[in-house]
């Protein structure tokens, strides 16, 4: 059916696809040809798709190619050259797909070279992979020697970096895009920071399903707890959030509710998130959000449970993301 239908892109949003390198990074070479990834590209129908490439997961600013790890030196002539036939078989094919080169380095130096590299073989718009793990000044400083060799138009996209505060600083180097899942998957794989708002981020209410929580259906299977008081507890639960979000019970007592069926799930020993709990409840950020979802949802939506739900939080969290970018762009 193809991205756009799939994942109901509105008009005017484009999609750009990747060969999400971390996966194979501890293999010697990726392992997919120029062949299959544009096939997968051009089968999922995507505006933009990005070279392969072979991370470097590594920062050497001073060493050059012969007193790197020789190692390093050869995953950067890997990505180069799959980079040259990726866009040798996009002209070939006569692919409306717009080719994104794909720069690793370990070093400002070795990622300038790259993009320069990658200009020459006709790339306008590269993607400057393997810096997640690089601080902010790194980056910049990857930039600021990037931006010696940067050809008028050249669009450069940084892969897997989110860093809000610095993206103004990005963009008067050519960064035009970026991407991460952070915000999205925070919303249930952070042990915290789980519904985020403008300034502050929230820990999410865990209220897990009795059947789908393996360490409560261990406790209920070695005779710990009673499967119906389980129930009982989880009911009770939902039933007294959506109470105090509509006013009718208060906060102690949405607090205790919540405190019983933790102590149900998890037994006495493991940590208490009452106090991150009692928190969200005071602040009830879903009320003054503006997104479409915590209107309709409400209290739901800092309801830590299954896994649509869970993902709903996760697009919240995409949308306070997008705020503070608009408000970046336009200050
Ligand atoms: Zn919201």
């Amino acid at each position: 059916m193809g991205i756009r239908k799939f994942f109901r892109l509105p008009k005017g949003m484009s999609s750009l696809g990747d060969c999400g390198a971390f996966n194979y990074i501890d293999e010697e070479y990726p392992p997919y040809t120029v062949d299959e990834v544009l096939d997968f590209y051009e089968g999922c129908r995507f505006d933009s798709g990005v070279s392969i490439d072979h991370v470097i997961f590594g920062f050497e600013p001073g060493l050059d190619e012969h007193q790197v790890d020789p190692a390093w030196a050869k995953r950067r002539r890997i990505s180069l050259d799959l980079a040259e036939q990726f866009i040798g078989e996009v002209r070939n094919r006569g692919s409306l797909l717009e080719p994104v080169g794909a720069a690793q380095g370990w070093s400002p130096k070795s990622y300038a070279d790259s993009v320069s590299r990658l200009q020459e073989l006709g790339y306008q718009r590269i993607a400057l992979g393997g810096m997640v793990p690089l601080k902010t000044p790194e980056i910049l400083a990857c930039l600021q020697e990037i931006d010696l060799v940067r050809s008028e138009g050249t669009e450069l996209h940084l892969l897997g970096i989110t860093r809000v505060d610095s993206m103004g600083k990005f963009k008067d180097y050519g960064v035009t895009s970026f991407d991460s899942t952070s915000a999205f998957r925070q919303a249930f794989m952070d042990d915290r920071n789980n519904y985020h708002t403008r300034d502050f981020s929230f820990t999410a209410l865990r209220v897990p399903q009795v059947d789908a929580n393996p360490a409560l259906k261990r406790r209920i299977l070695s005779g710990g707890v009673a499967q119906a008081e389980a129930v009982a507890a989880e009911r009770n639960c939902l039933k007294c959030l959506r109470s105090f979000d509509r006013g009718e019970a208060g906060l102690e007592e949405a607090v205790e509710v919540l405190a019983v069926y933790e102590a149900l799930v998890n037994g006495p020993k493991k940590k208490s998130y009452i106090d991150f709990y009692r928190r969200t409840l005071e602040a009830a950020p879903w009320k003054s959000c503006p997104c479409a979802l915590c209107k309709e949802h409400g209290i739901d939506i800092a309801i830590f449970r299954g896994s649509e739900r869970n993902k709903r939080r996760g697009f919240h969290n995409l949308t306070v993301l997008e705020s503070k970018m608009r408000e970046i762009e336009n200050s």
